[in-house]
């Protein structure tokens, strides 16, 4: 990108959540390296128009168009105002910036991420789901069109940085023998042995198994390590976060699923970690926050000074790392079989634990009623292999419309 040592332009969808509170605070903290050009929300009005007070983008998007009016009384400047999802889009390819930060819940961001790609935007993904759902698209369109795919998710930011050294330098890209499409990655993993996730394990890591029916959704509300939005909380919960980022992982640097691997930390400041042939381990490690992802996917592949602590390791008294509790938080072996088959599968795989989370936060359904609907649901579906974007945003209707089905059984 021709502006990479000034200041990127960047517009920010989900401005209101989690993400887009830490990329705001980056944002005021290296005014040199970031501006916002762009905010988009999708119902919080008013908390949309006080980061916008605040950080004064030129265009600010609401996709919800009924709550347009309080938008526009709030807001103490006149800004251009985007709304609703065709709103979403036109945001994402504005003409003057550099990169869109795809920080929206669930699988919204899809629609605004191909389009950004198409307009040459760089992206930032936070939202694991999109590259979940439709990581191969998403992939060959950013190499088709040259753009950049920074990761904004802790782990794989990590790895991003890990791997760094074995960045392709040539735009042409050799093919690899992935048998379902990650066939060509902006990185050479052929000497990487293992990329090893690291997850805090949750508010249940030690919880007995025979515990599990009675989990409150305030139990699994309450993470021990990262404070985010209620959908990634929950989970973190049942390790389906780890399970997606399993395959976000496959996608991103295009190794196959057998070389990604999880270690549970509970400490949560080992971001992730690369194995390679040679048998050396390199780490990414930091307190946990995500200013710290979300600046170095800005200022990539630079590094700029900012307020955040660095780690004090007279305080760090130890570093733990264990394995998964497979059996007893099966979202892993779930993620695992949904990668390794491709296709359609992952899609699904999301879209029935989007309908179980939401339904669980709903007291609708137990805990562990949310492995046993995915389960369930994946178990019926036929996948089709490298699926275009109607097939997959038709296989995740069906997922969803299926799993509202297990959630209705439940509830007779
Ligand atoms: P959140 O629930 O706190 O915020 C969600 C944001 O998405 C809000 O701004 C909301 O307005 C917007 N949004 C929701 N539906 C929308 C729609 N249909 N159209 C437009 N905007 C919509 O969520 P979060 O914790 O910030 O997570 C956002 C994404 O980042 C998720 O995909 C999550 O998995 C990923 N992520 C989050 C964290 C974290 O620390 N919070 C870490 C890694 C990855
Ligand atoms: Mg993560």
């Amino acid at each position: 990108m021709e502006n990479s040592k000034g200041r990127k332009r960047v517009v920010l969808l989900g401005a209101t959540g989690s993400i887009g509170e830490s990329a705001l605070k980056v944002a005021c903290d290296i005014p040199e390296r970031m501006e916002i050009v762009g905010l988009a929300a999708k119902s919080n009005a008013q908390k949309l128009a006080e980061a916008a007070n605040e950080v004064r983008p030129e265009s600010v998007c609401l996709v919800d168009e009924t709550r347009i009016d309080v938008l526009r009384r709030a807001l103490d400047y006149q800004p251009r105002i985007f709304s609703g999802e065709v709103g979403l889009l036109e945001i994402a390819c504005l003409t003057n910036a550099d990169m869109v930060l795809v920080a929206i819940v669930g699988t919204a961001g899809l629609r605004p991420a191909l389009a950004a790609i198409e307009a040459g935007k760089d992206l930032a993904v936070a939202s694991k789901e999109i590259l979940v759902m439709a990581g191969e698209i998403v992939m060959r369109e950013a190499r088709e069109n040259s753009v950049h795919v920074l990761p904004v998710d802790s782990e794989h930011n990590a790895i991003f940085q890990c791997l760094e050294g074995k960045r392709r330098t040539s735009n042409i890209q050799h093919p690899t023998s992935n048998p379902f499409g990650a066939e060509r990655s902006a990185f050479d993993v052929s000497d990487v042995r293992r990329i090893i996730l690291t997850a805090s394990g949750g508010p249940f890591r030690e919880t007995p198994r025979k515990d599990f029916d009675s989990i409150t959704a305030e139990q699994a509300l309450k993470h021990p390590t990262w404070n985010m939005g209620p959908k990634i909380t929950i989970d973190s919960a049942t390790l389906f976060n780890k399970g997606l980022e399993m395959i976000e992982a496959h996608w991103l640097f295009g190794v196959e699923m057998d070389r990604v691997e999880v270690v549970i930390h509970p400490q949560s400041i080992v971001h992730s970690m690369v194995e390679f042939a040679d048998g050396s381990t390199l780490a990414q490690l930091s307190y946990s926050n995500m200013r710290f992802p979300i600046q170095y996917a800005v200022t990539w592949p630079d590094r700029v000074p900012n307020t955040l602590p660095p780690l004090d390791f007279s305080k760090l008294s130890k570093l733990e790392f264990f394995t998964p509790r497979y059996d007893d938080f099966p979202a892993m072996n779930l993620a695992r079989r949904a990668g390794e088959t491709g296709g359609t599968l992952p899609a699904v795989m999301n879209a029935a634990n989007e309908i179980a989370v939401a339904a669980f936060l709903n007291r609708q359904v137990r805990f562990p009623d949310i492995w046993r609907i995915v389960e369930e649901v994946m178990n019926r579906h036929a996948p089709v292999a490298h699926p275009d974007l109607d097939a997959i945003l038709q296989a995740d209707q069906w997922a969803r419309n299926e799993a509202q089905g297990c959630v209705k059984s439940r509830n007779r």
